[in-house]
Protein backbone atom coordinates (compact mmCIF):
# COMPACT_ATOMS: atom_id res chain seq x y z
CA UNK A 1 0.00 0.00 0.00
CA UNK A 2 1.54 3.18 -0.95
CA UNK A 3 1.57 6.16 1.84
CA UNK A 4 -1.39 6.16 4.12
CA UNK A 5 -4.57 5.41 2.99
CA UNK A 6 -7.34 8.04 3.10
CA UNK A 7 -10.20 5.76 5.13
CA UNK A 8 -9.86 3.15 7.87
CA UNK A 9 -12.60 0.86 8.40
CA UNK A 10 -12.16 -0.60 11.50
CA UNK A 11 -14.20 -4.23 11.96
CA UNK A 12 -14.49 -5.72 15.20
CA UNK A 13 -14.49 -9.55 15.31
CA UNK A 14 -15.48 -12.51 17.42
CA UNK A 15 -16.37 -15.94 16.18
CA UNK A 16 -17.89 -14.38 12.76
CA UNK A 17 -16.26 -16.95 10.13
CA UNK A 18 -19.77 -17.82 8.47
CA UNK A 19 -20.35 -13.91 7.83
CA UNK A 20 -16.66 -12.47 7.57
CA UNK A 21 -16.38 -13.29 3.31
CA UNK A 22 -19.15 -11.74 2.81
CA UNK A 23 -18.61 -8.76 5.06
CA UNK A 24 -15.29 -8.26 2.94
CA UNK A 25 -16.74 -8.44 -0.67
CA UNK A 26 -19.52 -6.11 0.71
CA UNK A 27 -17.23 -3.60 1.90
CA UNK A 28 -14.56 -4.08 -0.62
CA UNK A 29 -17.95 -3.17 -3.20
CA UNK A 30 -19.01 -0.19 -1.50
CA UNK A 31 -15.63 0.97 -1.42
CA UNK A 32 -14.63 0.88 -4.78
CA UNK A 33 -17.46 3.22 -5.61
CA UNK A 34 -15.75 5.58 -3.19
CA UNK A 35 -12.29 5.68 -5.83
CA UNK A 36 -10.04 6.64 -2.79
CA UNK A 37 -7.45 4.51 -0.80
CA UNK A 38 -8.67 2.87 2.09
CA UNK A 39 -7.74 -0.13 4.21
CA UNK A 40 -9.48 -2.95 6.12
CA UNK A 41 -8.63 -2.88 9.58
CA UNK A 42 -10.06 -5.87 11.24
CA UNK A 43 -9.84 -6.57 15.14
CA UNK A 44 -9.59 -10.41 16.63
CA UNK A 45 -11.06 -10.18 19.67
CA UNK A 46 -9.79 -13.59 20.73
CA UNK A 47 -11.85 -15.44 18.16
CA UNK A 48 -12.07 -19.24 18.89
CA UNK A 49 -12.86 -19.99 15.21
CA UNK A 50 -11.34 -19.17 12.04
CA UNK A 51 -12.01 -15.87 11.25
CA UNK A 52 -8.47 -14.61 11.88
CA UNK A 53 -7.05 -17.32 9.23
CA UNK A 54 -9.35 -16.10 6.58
CA UNK A 55 -8.74 -12.37 6.72
CA UNK A 56 -4.68 -13.59 6.69
CA UNK A 57 -5.55 -15.59 3.87
CA UNK A 58 -7.21 -12.15 2.26
CA UNK A 59 -4.20 -9.66 3.43
CA UNK A 60 -1.98 -12.26 2.20
CA UNK A 61 -3.56 -11.31 -1.59
CA UNK A 62 -4.89 -7.64 -1.10
CA UNK A 63 -2.97 -4.52 0.59
CA UNK A 64 -5.91 -3.02 1.71
CA UNK A 65 -6.13 -5.27 4.57
CA UNK A 66 -4.92 -5.63 7.92
CA UNK A 67 -5.46 -7.19 11.02
CA UNK A 68 -5.01 -7.16 14.64
CA UNK A 69 -5.09 -10.17 16.58
CA UNK A 70 -5.76 -9.74 20.82
CA UNK A 71 -4.44 -12.50 23.04
CA UNK A 72 -8.11 -12.96 24.51
CA UNK A 73 -11.32 -11.55 24.33
CA UNK A 74 -10.96 -8.09 25.61
CA UNK A 75 -14.48 -7.42 24.61
CA UNK A 76 -16.30 -5.50 21.77
CA UNK A 77 -15.49 -1.68 22.63
CA UNK A 78 -12.08 -2.21 23.10
CA UNK A 79 -11.71 -3.73 19.63
CA UNK A 80 -13.29 -0.76 18.34
CA UNK A 81 -10.74 1.57 20.49
CA UNK A 82 -7.57 -0.92 19.26
CA UNK A 83 -8.83 -0.46 15.83
CA UNK A 84 -9.22 3.42 16.29
CA UNK A 85 -5.48 3.67 17.81
CA UNK A 86 -3.87 1.76 14.80
CA UNK A 87 -5.89 3.27 12.14
CA UNK A 88 -3.69 5.65 9.50
CA UNK A 89 -6.47 6.76 7.46
CA UNK A 90 -8.09 10.67 7.40
CA UNK A 91 -11.45 9.56 8.67
CA UNK A 92 -12.07 6.16 10.33
CA UNK A 93 -15.05 3.58 10.25
CA UNK A 94 -16.19 1.85 12.87
CA UNK A 95 -18.98 -1.15 11.16
CA UNK A 96 -20.22 -4.54 12.88
CA UNK A 97 -18.67 -7.72 10.86
CA UNK A 98 -22.20 -9.44 11.21
CA UNK A 99 -23.40 -7.04 8.30
CA UNK A 100 -25.84 -5.55 10.43
CA UNK A 101 -24.90 -2.26 9.97
CA UNK A 102 -25.05 -1.83 5.83
CA UNK A 103 -21.30 -1.55 4.26
CA UNK A 104 -23.53 0.65 1.50
CA UNK A 105 -23.93 3.87 3.79
CA UNK A 106 -20.25 4.60 4.05
CA UNK A 107 -20.39 6.47 0.22
CA UNK A 108 -22.87 8.49 2.14
CA UNK A 109 -20.88 9.10 5.75
CA UNK A 110 -18.09 10.03 3.46
CA UNK A 111 -20.03 12.58 1.96
CA UNK A 112 -21.11 14.15 4.52
CA UNK A 113 -17.81 14.44 5.80
CA UNK A 114 -16.67 15.87 3.21
CA UNK A 115 -19.05 18.54 3.70
CA UNK A 116 -17.42 19.45 7.00
CA UNK A 117 -18.95 17.13 9.39
CA UNK A 118 -16.35 15.59 11.64
CA UNK A 119 -18.84 12.53 13.45
CA UNK A 120 -21.38 11.18 11.01
CA UNK A 121 -22.93 8.57 12.85
CA UNK A 122 -25.76 5.87 12.02
CA UNK A 123 -29.28 6.26 13.79
CA UNK A 124 -31.14 3.57 13.89
CA UNK A 125 -35.02 3.80 12.58
CA UNK A 126 -36.01 0.45 12.76
CA UNK A 127 -34.22 -2.78 13.76
CA UNK A 128 -35.22 -5.90 11.83
CA UNK A 129 -34.96 -9.02 12.89
CA UNK A 130 -33.45 -9.15 16.97
CA UNK A 131 -36.41 -10.10 19.72
CA UNK A 132 -38.56 -7.72 21.21
CA UNK A 133 -36.64 -8.11 24.44
CA UNK A 134 -33.36 -6.70 22.71
CA UNK A 135 -35.35 -3.70 21.09
CA UNK A 136 -37.05 -3.10 24.61
CA UNK A 137 -33.97 -3.13 26.17
CA UNK A 138 -32.12 -1.30 24.19
CA UNK A 139 -34.72 1.54 23.84
CA UNK A 140 -34.95 1.67 27.66
CA UNK A 141 -31.04 2.07 28.30
CA UNK A 142 -30.77 4.72 25.71
CA UNK A 143 -33.50 7.00 27.11
CA UNK A 144 -32.48 6.52 30.94
CA UNK A 145 -28.90 7.57 29.82
CA UNK A 146 -30.32 10.30 28.17
CA UNK A 147 -31.75 10.93 31.61
CA UNK A 148 -28.68 10.60 33.80
CA UNK A 149 -26.16 12.49 32.21
CA UNK A 150 -25.97 16.06 30.77
CA UNK A 151 -22.94 14.69 27.49
CA UNK A 152 -25.81 14.76 24.74
CA UNK A 153 -25.55 10.92 23.71
CA UNK A 154 -27.72 10.19 21.02
CA UNK A 155 -30.54 7.44 21.40
CA UNK A 156 -30.79 4.69 19.39
CA UNK A 157 -27.21 5.16 17.75
CA UNK A 158 -24.86 1.96 17.75
CA UNK A 159 -20.85 2.70 16.85
CA UNK A 160 -21.21 2.46 13.16
CA UNK A 161 -20.20 5.98 12.49
CA UNK A 162 -17.53 7.84 10.75
CA UNK A 163 -15.02 10.19 12.40
CA UNK A 164 -12.16 12.40 11.76
CA UNK A 165 -8.93 12.01 12.15
CA UNK A 166 -8.53 14.95 14.93
CA UNK A 167 -11.56 13.13 17.07
CA UNK A 168 -9.91 9.86 16.64
CA UNK A 169 -6.65 11.45 18.15
CA UNK A 170 -8.35 13.00 21.01
CA UNK A 171 -10.11 9.69 21.75
CA UNK A 172 -6.57 8.19 22.35
CA UNK A 173 -6.37 10.88 25.15
CA UNK A 174 -9.11 9.40 26.98
CA UNK A 175 -7.31 6.24 28.85
CA UNK A 176 -10.34 5.19 30.88
CA UNK A 177 -10.73 1.34 30.67
CA UNK A 178 -14.54 0.70 31.08
CA UNK A 179 -14.80 2.50 27.87
CA UNK A 180 -18.87 3.41 26.32
CA UNK A 181 -16.94 4.40 23.03
CA UNK A 182 -20.43 5.82 21.52
CA UNK A 183 -20.17 8.39 24.44
CA UNK A 184 -16.87 9.16 24.56
CA UNK A 185 -17.45 10.17 20.72
CA UNK A 186 -19.87 12.76 22.08
CA UNK A 187 -18.57 13.87 25.04
CA UNK A 188 -15.01 14.64 22.53
CA UNK A 189 -17.25 17.22 20.67
CA UNK A 190 -16.79 18.51 17.33
CA UNK A 191 -19.30 18.93 14.36
CA UNK A 192 -21.58 15.93 14.36
CA UNK A 193 -24.52 14.66 12.52
CA UNK A 194 -26.51 11.68 12.10
CA UNK A 195 -27.57 9.78 8.97
CA UNK A 196 -30.53 7.52 9.19
CA UNK A 197 -30.94 3.76 8.72
CA UNK A 198 -32.87 0.42 8.96
CA UNK A 199 -30.41 -1.92 11.16
CA UNK A 200 -30.54 -5.21 9.06
CA UNK A 201 -30.63 -8.87 10.30
CA UNK A 202 -27.63 -10.35 11.35
CA UNK A 203 -26.59 -12.48 8.66
CA UNK A 204 -25.56 -15.79 10.27
CA UNK A 205 -24.80 -17.06 13.32
CA UNK A 206 -26.22 -15.36 16.65
CA UNK A 207 -25.62 -12.60 18.71
CA UNK A 208 -21.98 -12.55 20.36
CA UNK A 209 -23.71 -9.49 23.44
CA UNK A 210 -25.46 -12.28 25.43
CA UNK A 211 -27.49 -10.24 28.59
CA UNK A 212 -24.57 -10.56 30.46
CA UNK A 213 -22.38 -8.22 28.23
CA UNK A 214 -25.28 -6.08 27.50
CA UNK A 215 -25.70 -5.19 31.24
CA UNK A 216 -22.14 -4.56 31.42
CA UNK A 217 -22.02 -2.22 28.45
CA UNK A 218 -25.24 -0.64 30.04
CA UNK A 219 -23.86 0.40 33.54
CA UNK A 220 -20.60 1.29 31.64
CA UNK A 221 -22.59 3.82 29.57
CA UNK A 222 -24.24 5.19 32.98
CA UNK A 223 -21.61 5.09 35.27
CA UNK A 224 -19.15 6.27 33.03
CA UNK A 225 -21.29 9.51 32.25
CA UNK A 226 -23.28 10.09 35.54
CA UNK A 227 -22.88 10.62 38.76
CA UNK A 228 -26.57 10.33 39.11
CA UNK A 229 -27.18 7.33 40.56
CA UNK A 230 -25.11 7.94 43.71
CA UNK A 231 -27.29 10.70 44.53
CA UNK A 232 -30.21 8.97 43.66
CA UNK A 233 -28.85 6.46 46.72
CA UNK A 234 -28.81 9.77 48.95
CA UNK A 235 -32.27 11.08 47.68
CA UNK A 236 -33.92 7.36 48.25
CA UNK A 237 -32.49 7.78 51.41
CA UNK A 238 -33.18 11.21 52.78
CA UNK A 239 -36.86 10.52 51.47
CA UNK A 240 -36.89 7.14 53.66
CA UNK A 241 -35.59 8.81 56.58
CA UNK A 242 -38.20 11.36 56.31
CA UNK A 243 -40.81 8.67 56.43
CA UNK A 244 -40.07 6.42 59.20
CA UNK A 245 -39.78 9.57 60.86
CA UNK A 246 -43.48 10.50 60.75
CA UNK A 247 -44.12 6.90 60.94
CA UNK A 248 -41.87 6.92 64.29
CA UNK A 249 -44.31 9.55 65.75
CA UNK A 250 -47.31 8.12 64.82
CA UNK A 251 -46.52 4.91 66.68
CA UNK A 252 -45.27 6.95 69.87
CA UNK A 253 -48.33 9.01 70.16
CA UNK A 254 -50.04 5.74 69.27
CA UNK A 255 -48.31 4.11 72.24
CA UNK A 256 -48.49 7.59 74.56
CA UNK A 257 -51.96 8.33 74.17
CA UNK A 258 -53.79 5.49 72.92
CA UNK A 259 -54.50 2.11 74.75
CA UNK A 260 -54.34 -0.17 71.43
CA UNK A 261 -51.07 -1.67 71.34
CA UNK A 262 -48.79 -1.88 68.48
CA UNK A 263 -49.62 -5.37 67.12
CA UNK A 264 -48.18 -5.52 63.84
CA UNK A 265 -45.30 -7.83 63.37
CA UNK A 266 -46.36 -8.10 59.91
CA UNK A 267 -45.87 -4.84 58.89
CA UNK A 268 -42.53 -4.64 61.40
CA UNK A 269 -41.33 -7.48 59.11
CA UNK A 270 -42.58 -5.59 55.68
CA UNK A 271 -40.46 -2.68 56.59
CA UNK A 272 -37.53 -4.35 57.27
CA UNK A 273 -37.49 -6.29 54.32
CA UNK A 274 -38.01 -3.11 51.85
CA UNK A 275 -35.47 -0.92 53.72
CA UNK A 276 -32.97 -4.07 53.60
CA UNK A 277 -33.49 -4.42 49.92
CA UNK A 278 -33.12 -0.42 49.35
CA UNK A 279 -29.60 -0.65 51.38
CA UNK A 280 -28.23 -3.65 49.70
CA UNK A 281 -29.33 -1.66 46.44
CA UNK A 282 -28.10 1.54 47.18
CA UNK A 283 -24.41 -0.62 48.57
CA UNK A 284 -24.49 -2.35 44.74
CA UNK A 285 -24.62 1.20 42.94
CA UNK A 286 -21.78 2.26 45.64
CA UNK A 287 -19.81 -0.74 44.71
CA UNK A 288 -20.13 -0.20 40.46
CA UNK A 289 -18.44 2.91 41.20
CA UNK A 290 -15.86 1.65 43.39
CA UNK A 291 -14.79 -0.95 41.52
CA UNK A 292 -14.62 1.35 38.35
CA UNK A 293 -12.15 3.27 40.63
CA UNK A 294 -10.62 -0.15 41.13
CA UNK A 295 -9.89 -0.72 37.69
CA UNK A 296 -8.69 2.58 36.80
CA UNK A 297 -5.74 2.45 39.64
CA UNK A 298 -4.52 -0.85 38.37
CA UNK A 299 -3.50 0.91 35.02
CA UNK A 300 -3.37 -2.10 33.12
CA UNK A 301 -3.09 -1.72 29.63
CA UNK A 302 -6.92 -1.44 27.66
CA UNK A 303 -5.47 -4.79 25.43
CA UNK A 304 -2.54 -6.94 24.44
CA UNK A 305 -1.80 -7.55 20.61
CA UNK A 306 -0.80 -11.04 19.89
CA UNK A 307 0.29 -9.91 16.39
CA UNK A 308 -0.61 -8.04 13.50
CA UNK A 309 -0.58 -8.58 9.78
CA UNK A 310 -0.05 -6.39 6.62
CA UNK A 311 1.48 -6.59 3.87
CA UNK A 312 3.57 -3.34 4.46
CA UNK A 313 4.80 -5.37 7.72
CA UNK A 314 5.66 -8.48 5.49
CA UNK A 315 7.33 -6.57 3.34
CA UNK A 316 10.10 -4.81 6.48
CA UNK A 317 12.36 -8.08 7.35
CA UNK A 318 14.06 -7.74 3.63
CA UNK A 319 17.35 -5.86 3.96
CA UNK A 320 20.15 -5.44 1.49
N1 LIG B 1 -17.73 -8.49 19.14
C1 LIG B 1 -16.41 -8.45 19.59
N2 LIG B 1 -16.11 -8.92 20.83
C2 LIG B 1 -17.07 -9.42 21.67
C3 LIG B 1 -18.42 -9.42 21.22
C4 LIG B 1 -18.72 -8.93 19.96
O1 LIG B 1 -15.52 -8.01 18.87
O2 LIG B 1 -16.73 -9.84 22.77
C5 LIG B 1 -18.05 -7.96 17.79
C6 LIG B 1 -18.87 -8.88 16.92
O3 LIG B 1 -18.06 -9.79 16.21
C7 LIG B 1 -19.58 -7.90 16.00
C8 LIG B 1 -19.79 -6.69 16.90
O4 LIG B 1 -18.85 -6.82 17.97
O5 LIG B 1 -18.78 -7.52 14.91
C9 LIG B 1 -21.19 -6.59 17.44
O6 LIG B 1 -21.55 -7.81 18.06
P1 LIG B 1 -22.96 -8.51 17.81
O7 LIG B 1 -23.38 -8.34 16.40
O8 LIG B 1 -22.88 -9.92 18.30
O9 LIG B 1 -23.89 -7.67 18.78
P2 LIG B 1 -25.43 -7.29 18.53
O10 LIG B 1 -25.52 -6.73 17.14
O11 LIG B 1 -26.19 -8.56 18.66
O12 LIG B 1 -25.72 -6.28 19.59
MG1 LIG C 1 -24.90 -7.64 15.50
Amino acid sequence: MAGTPRYSIVIPMYNEEEVIEETYRRLKMAMSTVGESYELLFVNDGSRDRCAEMIREYAFWDSNVRLLEFSRNFGHQVAVTAGMDHAAGDAVILIDADLQDPPELIPSMIAKWKEGYDVVYAKRLRRKGETWFKRATASAFYRVLRACTDTPIPVDTGDFRLMDRKVVAEMSRLTEKNRFVRGLVSWVGFQQTAIEYERDERLAGETKYPLRKMIKLCLDGITSFSAKPLKLAGYAGALLSAAGFVYLAYILCLAMFTDRAVKGWTSLMGITLLLDGVILLMIGILGEYVGRIYEESKNRPLYILKDSVSQEKKQEPVRY
